[in-house]
């Protein structure tokens, strides 16, 4: 049999972080919310009409593409629901990116890019980010063929200013520049006014970390009608974007409660401020996080061998093994309790 091709052959695949299936394990891995969704998922969850899967989902979602438009106070047309942000990202890349001139996005930044990239067989470029781990915005001002960076960053937590944001949205108005905002709702300033202003901008948004429901696979766009367009005409290709019933009409419960989002956002902020301080006073150095994760690195303390310690006691947090951030673990907020037990444990290992 003559060989696949080689874009197939050599991707290199995207590991997401270990998903453990330990009872009483601490998970700050993977970005998750440590408390559970708005109540009314649960209710609706409990009144699901089953008969209603005999039959196939709306594939225009419309009834969660309704919500999301009123909530942030957009037409229905300037929005897109996929199957998570990876599938709104993927298909974005899939609609947008294509053509032979680079399509730029940071080196250090979500590990996934280079992976549709390359399944997609779209050239990139990857401006290093600075000595700081900040976006250097003018490395993003010449040809290319899209651009997309997170706001806030990953693994760094770091988030750019809205007017730099603007510069390189500006700077790129033949090409779409994806702002990718899974973090967003935990800090820095959300690219959404600006949509008004640039019809080459698109905010992609996910339910899977400010709202609780990673398990169930909830993403969205942002953008103009014709950006919007373009992703469901790609999308009704395909089967595997279509999101299924329970999700759609769970997701609305999730978009509905105002109340229970804040609630649990200004949570996990919280703890955020005391677990700065608490890594601090042990030594620990971080860029300033904006999102729900730290990015922390210890003068003098190996990063893997603590990651492997951590997970003896069943306490993951995430290790990169990429050069440059091979000293830090990104640690997501978890509760209180959560983090007082990594405190605790991190207190005796580094007595040692
Ligand atoms: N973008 C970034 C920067 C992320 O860290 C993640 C989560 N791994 C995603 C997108 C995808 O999230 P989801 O598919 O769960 O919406």
């Amino acid at each position: 049999m003559r060989p696949w091709e080689d874009n197939i052959r050599k991707v290199v695949p995207y590991v997401p972080g270990e998903q453990p299936k330990k009872k009483n394990m601490i998970k700050l891995n993977t970005n998750e919310n440590p408390y559970p969704p708005a109540p009314g998922v649960e209710e609706a969850m409990k009144s699901l009409d089953t008969d209603r899967f005999r039959l196939y989902p709306d594939p225009a979602a419309d009834v969660l593409v309704a919500a999301l438009a009123e909530r942030y106070g957009l037409e229905k047309n300037q929005v897109f629901v996929g199957v998570g942000s990876d599938d709104v990202l993927a298909m974005a890349f899939l609609t947008f990116f294509n053509s032979d001139k680079p399509v730029l996005f940071p080196d250090i930044s979500y590990s996934f890019y280079s992976v549709w990239a390359d399944l997609y067989r779209i050239p990139y470029e990857r401006p290093a980010l600075d000595e700081a781990f900040c976006i250097r915005k003018e490395d993003y001002y010449k040809e290319n063929g899209g651009v997309i960076f997170p706001n806030p960053n990953a693994p760094t937590s770091l988030a750019m200013g809205l007017s730099d944001v603007e510069d390189i949205i500006a700077h790129n108005q033949d090409v779409v520049v994806i702002v990718d905002e899974a973090y967003i709702d935990f800090g820095g300033q959300s690219a959404l006014p600006l949509l008004e202003k640039y019809e080459n901008l698109l905010v992609v948004q996910t339910f899977s970390k400010s709202r609780s429901m990673a398990g169930m696979r909830i993403g969205y766009a942002m953008g103009n009608p014709a950006l919007i367009k373009a992703l469901n005409d790609v999308k009704y290709s395909f089967n595997s974007y279509t999101m299924n019933q329970t999700a759609l009409c769970l997701g609305v419960e999730a978009v509905k409660d105002e109340v229970y989002f804040r609630e649990t956002v200004g949570k996990i902020k919280a703890t955020r401020e005391r677990t700065k301080e608490r890594l601090s006073a042990l030594g620990f150095v971080y860029p300033e996080p904006s999102a729900n994760f730290i990015f922390a690195s210890r003068p003098g303390t190996d990063a893997k061998a603590l990651f492997e310690a951590l997970k003896e006691k069943d306490i993951y947090v995430r290790y990169f093994n990429v050069p440059r951030i091979d000293q830090y673990l990104r640690i997501t907020i978890g509760t209180d309790e959560q983090m007082d037990k990594l405190f605790e444990f991190l207190k005796n290992y580094l007595n040692h």
